[in-house]
C-alpha cells in the first residue's frame, strides 16, 4: 500500500498568514494534540490517520484562514473518531476552537440520500452555516482531502455516495462562496467516481482535442504579448487556464456533446495591475482578433453574484477556431481563487505577511507573492460592501452581527422556506406561496385556497423570505386562476397552472354545450 507522508508542521506554519506568536503556538499545539489523539488509527489507504487532519490544516492555511480555523481543521475528527471529550478541547484550545470543531463534527453527520433528500441536507448545511462560515470552509477542505483520496475507499456504494455528495452539495457551496479553486478540485476529484462513464467519454474527447487547443493558445499568447508590449502595456502575466473536466462535461451535455462549440476548454488568462489596464487590453484584443458576437462578458462592471470579477471575450483565432481570453487585476484574481476565504483574513493580509501558495499551479499565478491591494481606499472600492462588513465584524469579534450579514447574502439568489413538517423547499428569490404549493405537490397547488406564513394569513402574491414557515390551506373545490399564472415566479408553478386552467375551461365549455 502506498503511504503518503504526513504534512510537516513547518509547512503549515509557513503557509499561515499570521505569524503572531500566539497563533503559531495555537496551531503547533493543535498539530501535536491531534497527532497523539489519532496515533492508533489508520486511513483506508493504510496511512496513519493523522495524514488527513494534517492535510486539512494545511489546506486551510493555504487558502488564508485564521489560526482558530487551522487549529480546528487539525482537530476536526478528534471528537468523533478519537473519542476526545469536548471539555478537553475547550480546556486546551478555548471556546472558539471548540465551537468550530463541533460545527464540523455536526456537518459530518450529513448524508446524501439522492436528490429527493437533497433539501434536507441543504437545510442542515444552511443552519450550520448560519452559525459560522468558517465551519463550512473547514468542512470543504475536509471534503476536498477525502475526495482526493476516494480511490482508497473500499466499498463502491460509499465511494459513490461521497462522490455524489461532493458534486451535489459541496462543490456548489464552494462556488457560492466564490472559492473557484476548491470548487474545481472538488468536482474533478469526485467526477470519475460519481459518473464513471461520463468521465471516460469526456476525457476521451478532451484527449482528441488537446494538442490543437494547446497550439492555438500558444499562438494567441505569443501574439497578444507582442501587441500589448507594442501598446506600452508591459506589466502583466499571462497563463493558460484549463477548464475543469467536470465543468467541461456539464457544458458538453448542454451542447449536444459537440466539443467544437466549446471555446474555453483552454483559455488565456491575463492579469494586470489595474482595472484600466484590463479595458486597454480588451481594446487591443478586439483590434487584433474578431470577437465572437455575444461572448463579451464584462464581469468587472457587472460582477457575478458570488463576487467574481473579470472580463471575458472569445475571439476567432484565424485557424477556424476560437479562444477565450480573460482579463482581470491581481486583486480580482486572488478573490476569484479563494473567494470568501480571501476576505476572512483580509486585514491580516494587509498587515504585512503575504500569501504564498505552495502547490505549483497556485504558485504560477503568484510569482511575486504580492497580491495585497495598495491602499485602504482601493480596497473599499474593490471589495463588495457585505464582504467588507463581514470581515471587519469578524475581526472585531462581533460574531452575531457578522453572521447576520452572512445569512443575508449566502445563497442570496435562493430562498429556503419550511413546510409545517420541517422539510425545506428551495425557491428562487421573490417566490410566492403559489410557487411553494406547486413545489411541494401539484395537487396542493391545484386545491389551494389560501396560505399562512409564520402563522399569519397572507395574500397569495406575498414574496417569501428565508426561513419562513409556509402552510397551504386547501379547499376541495379550490382551483387555480389565470391571475395566479401572473403571480407565480417558477416555471413549474406556471406550467401546472396553465394545464389546470385549460382543463377547467374545457370542462366548462362541455357543460355549456350539454346545457344547450
Ligand atoms: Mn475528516
Amino acid at each position: 500500500m502506498t503511504t503518503a507522508p504526513t504534512r510537516p508542521l513547518a509547512e503549515i506554519l509557513a503557509e499561515m498568514t499570521s505569524k503572531k506568536p500566539e497563533d503559531v503556538a495555537l496551531v503547533t499545539k493543535a498539530y501535536e494534540f491531534s497527532k497523539e489523539a489519532h496515533k492508533d488509527q489508520k486511513r483506508y489507504s493504510g496511512d496513519n490517520y493523522f495524514v488527513h487532519p494534517a492535510e486539512v490544516g494545511f489546506l486551510l492555511a493555504q487558502v488564508g484562514m485564521d489560526a482558530h480555523s487551522i487549529a480546528a481543521g487539525l482537530l476536526h475528527d478528534t471528537i468523533e473518531d478519537a473519542g476526545v471529550k469536548p471539555a478537553t478541547i475547550e480546556q486546551e484550545f478555548g471556546k472558539e476552537t471548540l465551537s468550530l470543531v463541533q460545527g464540523v463534527t455536526k456537518l459530518g453527520t450529513l448524508r446524501y440520500r439522492g436528490l429527493e433528500r437533497h433539501t434536507e441536507s441543504l437545510r442542515k448545511l444552511f443552519a450550520a452555516t448560519a452559525k459560522d462560515i468558517r465551519v463550512l470552509i473547514i468542512k470543504l477542505m475536509d471534503r476536498l482531502h477525502n475526495a482526493r483520496t476516494l480511490e482508497h475507499v473500499p466499498k463502491v456504494e460509499k465511494r459513490t455516495r461521497i462522490a455524489l455528495e461532493t458534486l451535489e452539495i459541496y462543490a456548489p457551496i464552494a462556488d457560492r462562496l466564490g472559492m473557484s479553486v476548491a470548487k474545481q478540485e472538488l468536482e474533478d476529484a469526485a467526477f470519475p467516481w460519481a459518473l464513471p462513464k461520463e468521465y471516460e467519454k469526456t476525457r476521451e474527447l478532451l484527449r482528441e482535442r488537446k494538442n490543437e487547443n494547446e497550439r492555438r493558445l500558444e499562438k494567441v499568447e505569443h501574439a497578444l504579448k507582442r501587441e500589448l508590449a507594442e501598446a506600452g502595456v508591459r506589466n502583466f502575466s499571462a497563463e493558460a487556464r484549463i477548464k475543469g473536466i467536470y465543468s467541461l462535461y456539464k457544458k458538453l451535455d448542454r451542447k449536444d456533446w459537440d466539443i467544437t462549440k466549446i471555446h474555453d476548454i483552454l483559455a488565456l488568462r491575463v492579469i494586470f495591475p489595474t482595472v484600466a489596464d484590463c479595458y486597454t487590453a480588451l481594446g487591443i484584443v478586439h483590434a487584433h482578433w474578431r470577437p465572437v458576437p455575444g461572448k463579451i462578458k464584462d464581469y468587472i462592471a457587472f460582477p457575478k453574484p458570488n463576487g467574481y470579477q473579470s472580463i471575458h471575450t472569445t475571439v476567432y483565432t484565424g485557424d477556424g477556431g476560437a479562444l477565450e481570453i480573460q482579463m482581470r487585476t491581481e486583486a480580482q484574481h486572488r478573490e476569484a481563487l479563494y473567494g470568501i476565504a480571501s476576505h476572512l483574513t483580509y486585514k491580516e493580509v494587509q498587515g504585512g505577511a503575504s500569501k504564498r501558495g505552495s502547490l505549483e499551479w497556485i504558485r504560477q499565478f503568484f510569482p511575486k507573492s504580492k497580491h495585497v491591494p495598495a491602499t485602504d481606499e482601493e480596497n473599499e472600492e474593490k471589495v463588495p460592501t457585505w464582504v467588507h462588513e463581514l470581515a471587519s465584524a469578524h475581526h472585531d469579534g462581533e460574531t452575531s452581527e457578522y453572521m447576520d450579514t452572512l445569512k443575508a447574502d449566502f445563497f442570496s439568489h435562493r430562498v429556503f422556506v419550511f413546510t409545517p413538517k420541517g422539510d425545506v423547499i428551495d425557491l428562487p428569490v421573490a417566490a410566492t406561496p403559489i410557487d411553494f404549493a406547486y413545489a411541494v405537490h401539484s395537487d396542493l397547488g391545484n386545491k389551494m385556497s389560501g396560505a399562512r406564513v409564520n402563522g399569519k394569513m397572507v395574500s397569495l402574491d406575498t414574496a417569501l423570505r428565508n426561513g419562513d414557515l409556509v402552510e397551504v390551506i386547501t379547499k376541495p373545490a379550490g382551483h387555480p386562476s389565470r391571475k395566479w399564472h401572473d403571480i407565480a415566479k417558477t416555471n413549474m408553478a406556471k406550467k401546472h397552472i396553465r394545464a389546470a386552467v385549460a382543463a377547467l375551461e374545457r370542462k366548462k365549455a362541455i357543460e355549456m354545450r350539454t346545457r344547450r
